[in-house]
């Protein structure tokens, strides 16, 4: 005797209809020999039950088994009999026979995913429906659509390349563009679309503005170097000058023996710079004392001050004065002088401005910048 054990779900209602007692998951061990061929057949095709794999000791281990599942609806059965099972298997069949046909009939919308695993199809009337899990539970069904399923991945993976490709030779090839990715680091021709030599003349235009541009940068780079290299040549010989014609002795002998701190040798430069304005008082920062409240305000001491400042191009009469007579007495062309209006803001929604006059010369290489006191407006 070559039996085999073969789970069946036995409905509830129908076991209840027929009088019977039991229902739910049952085990039919079943006589092979007893089995008309296309029984046989679709025998040969079921799945082991999920624990087969699992543990050798569970009393499911090894058993087949004949259960609906995904797309494939068994009838009812109110008992677990080899009759039953004869009848689940040919209705087995026979489903599956009309989900190739489904299958065949309708348009498959979109491969989902490679390996024929994840199909979809328009079932018609806006519907889809996933064919998906054919190698597990209907062996059968896949072998019949494999072949279709195949040809329409590889029908469909061709035409979306065709449009890549003609989406390459329609886009004119400039400086930025899909062919050239100009990350920071690596300015290159992209190679996501595999080489089609219709792209061949279009890839070797990107290659050169690639080149041109690797070289452009390499050009830039060198560029800023020497900048750079000749910046800190002229810092160096300004410093030289500085501290050998104002510098004290001290100072020039650590200059001399490379001891002396750059700070300590701009803060000297820029006293020199600016001591035509010695005796101008400088700008001093708007604080909190300084901001005044509404007489409505609930709590001066609490109320939140928020500071602003920027140049500006319209001042008061006073200021524009003060800025001239610092323009007099500095006596230099290449002096940018301007006025800054700082505002200090309260919560109260009340403004304090204070007017500050700022001188910046650039010398040797170096940015010096002063600000002075101006007259607040009125
Ligand atoms: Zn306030």
């Amino acid at each position: 005797m070559n039996r085999h054990r073969v789970a069946v779900e036995v409905d509830q209602a129908a076991a209840i209809k027929a009088g019977k007692n039991t229902w739910g998951t049952q085990v039919v061990e079943v006589d092979v020999a007893a089995l008309s061929e296309d029984e046989r057949d679709e025998l040969a095709r079921l799945p082991y039950t999920r624990t087969q794999r699992e543990v050798p000791s569970d009393p499911m281990y090894g058993v087949l088994a004949l259960t609906s599942t995904c797309e494939i609806a068994l009838p009812a059965i109110a008992e677990a009999t080899v009759e039953t099972v004869q009848t689940l298997l040919r209705a087995r069949r026979r489903e599956c026979q009309a989900t190739i046909e489904r299958f065949r009939a309708r348009p498959i919308a979109e491969i989902v995913g490679e390996g024929g695993q994840n199909i979809m199809i328009d079932t018609g009337n806006g519907n889809r429906m996933y064919l998906h899990v054919f190698c597990e539970c209907y062996p059968h069904v896949w072998a019949a659509l494999q072949g279709d399923i195949e040809a329409e991945i590889a029908r469909q993976k061709q035409a979306k390349h065709e449009a890549e490709v003609q989406r390459w030779l329609d886009a004119p090839v400039k400086d930025w563009c899909d062919y050239l990715s100009f990350s920071y680091q690596e300015p290159c021709v992209r190679r996501y679309i595999p080489i089609d030599d219709r792209l061949a003349a279009k890839r070797a235009d990107a290659q050169r503005l690639v080149d041109a541009e690797i070289k452009r940068r390499a050009d830039n780079e060198r560029r800023a170097a020497e900048d750079k290299a000749a910046l800190e040549q002229q810092r160096r010989l300004y410093i030289e000058l500085t501290i050998t014609a104002h510098g004290t002795k001290n100072q020039q002998e650590r200059l001399a023996a490379g001891a002396l701190p750059l700070g300590e040798a701009t803060a000297l430069a820029e006293q020199v710079i600016f001591a035509a304005l010695d005796g101008l008082p400088r700008y001093e920062k708007l604080t909190r004392a300084d901001a005044e409240h509404s007489d409505d305000c609930d709590d001066p001491d609490d109320c939140h001050v928020s500071y602003d400042a920027g140049v500006a191009t319209q001042m008061p009469g006073c200021v524009w004065d003060r800025m001239q007579a610092v323009r007099q007495k500095l006596a230099r062309d290449d002096a940018k002088i301007e006025a800054r209006r700082h505002v200090a803001t309260t919560a109260c929604k009340v403004e304090t401005e204070r007017w500050g006059i700022r001188v910046q010369i650039n010398e040797g290489g170096y940015e010096f910048a002063r600000e002075y006191d101006s007259e607040p407006a009125e």
